[in-house]
């Protein structure tokens, strides 16, 4: 599954017309919406947001992977993990971050990044990508959980002394992790790269890491962030990182044509508009808010199953349409 942090129907339409009104989502053939409110507010943050698609309940904004008592649930991911299934997310935010999170961490609040970062101790997952090193080898604890995943047989490598773009090929036999940044990674618009490539090498890793197949989680996560700043260049530049993240999984699902495509974003951000005058291309872009709202978002579905995901819904059914298009 794809998750544009901030990803709303306004989002959607700049995307498609600073395109040049396309873009990759309308090769999907299945549309919904999801009601994004969270349990105890209208507006929903991305912790309550994320942990409403991974474990398909209404929880408190900032829970990561519980639910609205504080108790952990099983995660989409971690259950697929117990089915033997291979399973990866690769984001552009810290790894810790409230939506990767949210599918492997259970802890009460979603600043402790340093628990969550634990919690990757626990689940055997099979790739991950994204920032946040810090979270693993400089603790207060003193713990160097890089030290641990690797005894545990993962390769890890680092932007400080890797680029992704040299590794050409994983190895199916090991566990891999890319840390992109100590913290955040940088935007697009500062030249940040990465998305379309790791999401490129990723598939065909976890595609052979198993016979019973795999779960994926890929954020473009700073789109929101673009919202929180009201910058529209930087959105742009996010949405347009974001589109041809889409267009490699695409790819990859026309040809393998047993993959299951779900594209949706968590809430909106920036309440943004399209200002008169504006044309393709050459977008104006108007921001009624720095925080979130409780706009509808879309959610596209392409592949086997895709059907289940047509109609409108609340956010915690995305969680039961995979399950039952995973036939659990
Ligand atoms: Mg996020
Ligand atoms: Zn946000």
């Amino acid at each position: 599954m794809l998750i544009g942090d901030g990803f709303g129907l306004a989002q959607m339409s700049a995307l498609m017309y600073q395109n040049g009104n396309r873009c990759s989502l309308e090769a999907f053939p299945v549309i919904g919406l999801h009601k994004t409110t969270s349990y105890d507010n209208l507006i929903t943050d991305s912790a309550a947001g994320a942990t409403a698609f991974s474990c398909g309940k209404k929880t408190y904004n900032a829970a990561i992977g519980m639910d609205k008592d504080t108790l952990a649930c099983r995660t989409i991911l971690e259950q697929a993990e117990d089915r033997q299934m291979a399973t990866g997310m690769v984001v552009t935010s810290p790894i810790t971050h409230a939506t990767p999170a949210s599918f492997i961490a259970h802890v009460p609040v979603r600043t402790l990044n340093e628990e969550i970062a634990e919690d990757f101790m626990d689940t055997e997952i099979d790739l991950f990508i994204g920032g946040g090193q810090r979270y693993f080898e400089r603790r207060a604890d003193d713990r160097n959980l890089i030290k641990e995943l690797e005894a545990k047989g993962y390769y890890i490598y680092s932007y400080f002394n890797t680029d992704l773009a040299r590794i050409h090929r994983l190895d199916k036999k090991r566990n891999f992790a890319y840390f992109s940044a100590d913290n955040q990674p940088v935007s697009a618009i500062q030249g940040r790269t990465y998305l379309p490539y790791a999401a490129r090498l990723a598939m065909p890793f976890l595609d052979a890491r198993s016979e019973k197949g795999f779960f994926l989680m890929i954020e473009g996560s700073q789109i929101d962030w673009g919202g929180h700043a009201k910058d529209a260049p930087m959105m742009l530049a996010e949405l347009k990182d974001f589109d041809d993240t889409i267009k490699e999984v695409l790819k990859f699902a026309a040809l393998d044509r047993e993959t299951l495509v779900i594209v949706t974003g968590d809430h909106e951000c920036g309440g943004v508009t399209i200002q008169p005058g504006s044309k393709f291309k050459k977008l104006d872009l108007a921001f009624s808010t720095n925080g979130h709202t409780a706009s509808l978002v879309p959610v596209y579905a392409y592949g086997p199953k895709a059907e289940l995901f047509r109609g409108t819904y609340d956010n915690t059914q995305i969680y039961f349409k995979m399950v039952e298009a995973l036939g659990w």
